[in-house]
């Protein structure tokens, strides 16, 4: 046999394409060619599986070979190749029976000693050659990885010997399932631990509840960031599919992957000085950013106004869509982008803008100038606004009359209220479609007056109106209410208020 075709997977977003390899070897001066790949990685992979067949103690033909990755117009990088160019080379050579290469995928990198090193991306192949109805040889490395998806059947190999013996005599034995960890709640605020700020607290329950956007105001020192990290611990733990998307994004960013993070919401925090490339993604090897890595969870913002303005805009789109797409000349990549956006900042540059002790020294227009890094059009796309004051002093002192609320209790409470939205109508209530407004959001007639009323008054545009319903949908839910009340609209309203705009009228 002097022709052999083997399977393997490209990377394209969170997606990972079948990719074909197929050698063939010729009579004439010793020679390998290359098709389907770019020029440098041609040239580098060469080396590494030359040096890698060598070094396993097998034969490299001194023959003509000819190599085609097909498709051709998936690009195509990395080292991600070279397990299976190999394989197809000692298999085209006689080397090893190809009949056993038909119904398995190969991954994997090789070092010029022949051991094969871990690439990114795993878990999106492990999915798609078990929906192949393949199996999969990943790197050893790739284990943990590989093991988290049900059902696929994958091998673990740290040499090219080893891969070779697998074929040729010596099997190995398929990798089990892992046994996957009950969710832990490790380095999350307990939120009863937060003193006071009651108002804040239903503002983080109401925007867990039904997935919303929410904007925290205040002086510094407030405990915003607290708030803010105890909104994880809010949450439910998610469905195997989101849990198994965040997994492979993770896999495809190169971000390790713990065992102890399975199904858990991912929390994503970036610094301020981010760029435009790390909070959207992108890049000369397109990866993804910090929206991506928040996909089902929390991207938190903390001091919304030092993000580079441009860097804010660039959120618009994965706000709005759920997902980014990156272009370039040749080809465009998406990556799912479903985050819940949770921000704080300062009231102004000094920070004590509306304090009544009168602290603050800006001026109007430097508060107006600091203001103005927020555009209108992210704001609109923030339903639940809240400021949060200054505790006093007998407050921080005296321990609350009425035990609080913790963490387990609110939790429990949201999922109960997430679990009506799904059996509902499918989706969280920060994700119905306009389309699907009436059919889901019935109202009082009282309701519908004030949702006219608050949108003549407020100038509100038809998105903000929308975004109003659905929080208004998710406060009645909260309250077990099918029909949406007056005083859900109006307590909507309210957290809708910009209350950053307010800071300048
Ligand atoms: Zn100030």
């Amino acid at each position: 046999m002097s022709l052999a075709i083997v399977y393997t997977r490209a990377n394209q977003g969170v997606d990972a394409p079948l990719v074909t390899v197929e050698t063939h070897l010729s009579n004439g001066l010793p020679a390998l060619n290359m098709v389907g790949l770019p020029e440098t990685a041609v040239k580098e992979s060469r080396e590494r599986v030359r040096s890698a067949i060598l070094n396993a103690g097998l034969e490299f033909p001194a023959r003509r070979i000819t190599i085609n990755l097909a498709p051709a117009d998936i690009p195509k990088s990395g080292g991600r190749y070279d397990l299976a160019i190999a394989l197809s080379i000692l298999a085209a050579s006689g080397q090893l029976p190809a009949k056993k290469l038909a119904d398995i995928e190969i991954l994997g990198e090789l070092a010029l000693a022949g051991d094969v090193r871990g690439v990114q991306g795993v878990v999106p192949a492990v999915i798609a050659a078990r929906d192949a109805g393949r199996r999969l040889m990943v790197p050893s490395a790739n284990a943990d990885e590989a093991t988290l998806v049900r059902n696929a059947s994958s091998f673990g190999v740290d040499t090219l010997r080893n891969a070779f013996l697998h074929f040729s005599g010596k099997p190995l034995s398929p990798m089990p399932e892992r046994t996957l960890p009950v969710q832990t709640m490790s380095g999350i605020t307990e939120i009863s631990s937060v003193r006071g700020q009651v108002l804040a607290k239903r503002a983080l329950l109401i925007a867990a509840a039904g997935g919303h956007n929410m904007l925290m105001v205040g002086p510094p020192g407030t405990g915003k960031t607290l708030l803010a990290n105890a909104m994880p611990g809010l949450l439910p733990s998610l469905n195997e599919a989101d849990a198994l998307a965040v997994a492979a994004v993770r896999s495809v960013a190169g971000v390790r992957f713990e065992a102890a993070d399975w199904a858990c919401a991912p929390f994503r925090a970036p610094h301020h000085g981010a760029s435009a490339v790390a909070i959207v993604g992108g890049g000369r090897h397109i990866t993804p950013g910090e929206v991506t890595l928040a996909h089902a969870g929390i991207l938190f913002l903390d001091e919304l106004t030092e993000f580079k303005r441009h860097v804010l805009e660039s959120l618009r789109e994965p706000l709005e869509a759920g997902m980014i797409t990156i272009s370039r000349a040749e080809y465009r990549v998406s990556y799912p982008a479903r985050f819940q956006l949770i921000a704080a900042m300062n009231p102004c540059p000094c920070g004590y803008a509306g304090d009544e002790r009168g602290f603050c020294r800006c001026t109007p227009d430097r508060i107006a100038r600091y203001l103005e890094k927020i555009s209108g059009p992210l704001l609109d796309r923030i339903d639940v606004h809240v400021q949060i004051g200054r505790l006093s002093s007998e407050e921080l002192r005296r321990p609350p009359k009425t035990p609080e609320p913790d963490s387990a209790q609110l939790r429990e409470q949201v999922t109960q209220c997430r679990q009506t939205q799904f059996v509902r109508q499918g989706c969280l209530n920060r994700e119905l479609d306009a389309e699907r407004l009436d059919e889901f959001c019935p109202m009082q007639p009282a309701a519908e007056s004030l949702i006219q009323q608050s949108m003549e008054k407020l100038h509100l545009s038809a998105r903000a109106c929308h975004r109003m319903i659905k929080l208004s949908r998710t406060l009645a839910d909260l309250d077990g209410e099918q029909i949406i009340s007056a005083s859900h609209v109006a307590q909507a309203a309210a957290f809708r208020h910009f209350a950053v705009r307010s800071l300048t009228a």
